[in-house]
């Protein structure tokens, strides 16, 4: 059995940067290679090149493109309501972002590791014809129109604090798109979507699989909710590729968000999905970073993450955290709705 993992990386990727004022702190990806050349002996990093913009149009549209290119040259302005500023080089940054990505699919498709992750990638907000939420290119969902050209189906697993709102519904009526999101509860958070109920349109009613827990939640309900319903729920799914948001603004004292996570949770999530991948898909996994607002603590969870998908036995003894009974008791009534609702649950 192919084992290892490529860790996607190139400086060109360090090119996403709104400014030192801005929260999006994209040197984190690198912080996370450097902890990783120190600590762990199986560390394959793999060079990446910028995607084309044949690649971007399979999922934004020529119009959404031009503009950013137009935003590009002139480096100023707002891409979206207020969160994405423009920079100089914001597209030719973008297209290096999505590039990582698509090499870190082919890495797989091609044979050459079991997976790969570029955390420089994770970009989720972003929809077709539009910026939002420091995502100015979905890389995750151009790598999903790609691999929908090869396969059947294949599966979006998105861990970060935020909905991944331009995922789903830029595939929310593709039957070919499992898309199963943990994020903090709509009503709290940006973007405000993700609800329970929203679980695809059509055909592909009862494809999408949104969980939204409350503020405060940690490890116990992310792991509680991962078993109950995420693992069956994609095992059901048999996809053929997997690709995972590893956001890590789910982690407690994450400036951004209100979730109570620690790595342990994280990691846990991503060695059961490693293990279904190699069950039902030969091991195809690319995981991708995204939100993380707490640069050392992200980067310190996403090198936990790489070493999770390269197959080593983690030395971590860290202690779940647990969410207080209030949260829980929410939980409870989240899964009893889940349970009546969701097409894949109920009856
Ligand atoms: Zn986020
Ligand atoms: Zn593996």
């Amino acid at each position: 059995m192919l084992e290892g993992a490529a860790f996607v990386y190139d400086d060109s990727v360090l090119k996403y940067d709104f400014g030192s004022d801005h929260p999006f702190k994209v040197w984190r990806v690198r912080l996370a290679k450097d902890l990783l050349s120190k600590s762990f002996q199986d560390l394959h990093v793999v060079p990446a090149s910028p995607a084309s913009r044949t690649d971007t149009e399979l999922f934004h549209t020529p119009e959404y493109l031009d503009l950013v290119r137009k935003f590009s040259i002139t480096g100023t302005g707002l891409l979206d309501g207020g969160d994405t500023p423009a920079f100089p080089g914001c597209y030719e940054a973008s297209l290096n972002v999505v590039g990582a990505t698509l090499d870190a699919v082919d890495l797989v498709l091609e044979g050459k590791y079991a997976h790969s992750a570029n955390f420089a990638g994770g970009l989720h907000h972003a929809g077709k014809g539009n910026a939002s939420g420091f995502c100015i290119l979905n890389d995750c969902a151009v790598a999903i129109a790609r691999l929908r050209k090869a396969f059947r189906k294949v599966a979006y697993i998105d861990l970060d604090a935020h909905h991944g709102d331009g995922v789903m519904y830029g595939f929310y009526s593709d039957p070919g798109v499992i898309d199963i999101d943990v994020h903090q509860d709509g009503k709290t958070l940006f973007p405000g979507t993700g609800s329970h109920l929203e679980a695809g349109s059509g055909e592909a009613c009862g494809t999408k699989l949104n969980l939204p827990i409350p503020p405060g939640s940690a490890d116990d309900v992310l792991l509680d909710l991962f078993n109950e319903f995420a693992l069956p729920f994609l095992e059901e799914a048999m996809p053929e590729f997997m690709i995972m948001q590893c956001g890590a603004d789910g982690l407690r004292g994450d400036p951004l968000a209100g979730l109570s996570f620690t790595q342990y949770g994280y990691v846990k999530v991503i060695e059961a999905v490693h293990e279904i991948s190699h069950r039902i898909c030969m091991g195809r996994l690319v995981i991708v970073g995204g939100g993380g607002y707490d640069p050392e603590a992200t980067a310190e969870c996403w090198a936990s993450e790489y070493i999770a998908i390269s197959g080593s036995a983690q030395r971590c003894r860290l202690i779940p955290s647990t969410s207080p009974p209030s949260v829980l008791k929410r939980v409870g009534s989240l899964k009893a709705e889940i349970r009546e609702s969701h097409p894949s649950f109920s009856g």
